[in-house]
């Protein structure tokens, strides 16, 4: 899958957790907010096409717009090059829609790092609209902003995805921040409220299936055809292992099975 060009020229969000929070969050998430602002950009680590490997739209052409920085540090993060490490290049909107009308899917997933920490995400979902795309946007359901989009995949992040010193990447810092941030049900709900959705959890073992559904529990009413349970990895082989278990699991509780499609049409490589 190809890169894209990126050039062309450059709503208010409305956060249900205090500003001064979101102000904190964008800062400590290294995302260049003060660079953002002032140039009205959105800082991003790659645009490509490709096709969706994983969800309710598996397999549909699309382009990854990936925005880089993340107010989470999820010990098992498969993006570290927008989250741990984060990296990019600071693009106009203009820029981005540009990068995407060069391509042919009409199909675009705005993804991260956490796309939601930036605060010209909703002028560029707009535009995006404007310009008659699918959109589905990835987040981890910790910010809410209002913007247009068709498909919002929430993926909460469970109480095993916490940082600590027996895995690697750790630190105390991150590993505070997150665990204080990391749920927030009324941003959760407040999304599936207002957009089609899907609920899409990352699962190691078993004792993070159970805590999926006490958490959906929690959330109120769920239509658990929505709800999606991902095997952790990312490597084909550990995927498989886990799916072992987790596809008659799924099935035997009433949730979907949700594979990686992508890892095993492309392995674990950027760009695809
Ligand atoms: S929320 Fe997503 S991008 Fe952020 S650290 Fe967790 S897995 Fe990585």
């Amino acid at each position: 899958m190809k890169s894209l060009p990126q050039n062309r020229k450059g709503g208010a969000v409305a956060p249900t957790e205090a500003s001064s929070e979101l102000s904190s969050v964008r800062s400590a998430a290294n995302d260049s907010a003060a660079n953002e602002s002032a140039a009205g950009t959105i800082w991003i680590s790659e645009i490509y096409a490709s096709l969706q490997g994983e969800g309710l739209l598996t397999g549909t052409p699309s382009i990854f717009v990936r925005t880089s920085g993340c107010n989470l540090r999820c010990w098992f993060c498969d993006t570290p090059f927008a989250s741990w490490q984060p990296s990019g290049r600071h693009l106009t909107v203009n820029d981005i829609v540009d990068a995407c009308t060069a391509e042919t899917p009409r199909h675009i997933v705005l993804t991260g790092g956490e796309p939601m920490i930036h605060r010209r995400l909703p002028d560029l979902c707009r535009q995006l609209k404007q310009e008659g795309y699918h959109l589905t946007i990835e987040t981890a359901g910790t910010l809410w902003a209002d913007l247009p989009c068709d498909l919002m995949s929430i993926s909460p992040k469970l109480s095993g995805s916490t940082p600590d010193p027996q895995r690697t990447p750790f630190s105390p810092q991150w590993q505070r921040a997150h665990e204080r941030r990391r749920e927030r049900l009324e941003v959760v709900r407040q999304f599936m409220d207002t957009h089609a959705y899907q609920l899409k959890f990352v699962v190691d073992d078993e004792s993070d299936a159970r805590e999926v559904l006490s958490y959906v529990e929690r959330l109120g009413a769920v239509d658990r055809s929505r709800v999606l349970l991902m095997p952790q990895g990312v490597e084909q082989s550990e995927l498989e292992q886990r799916a072992e278990w987790l596809e008659p699991w799924c099935q035997s509780h009433g949730v979907q099975f949700c594979p990686r499609a992508h890892i095993a049409w492309f392995g674990n490589r950027r760009g695809t």
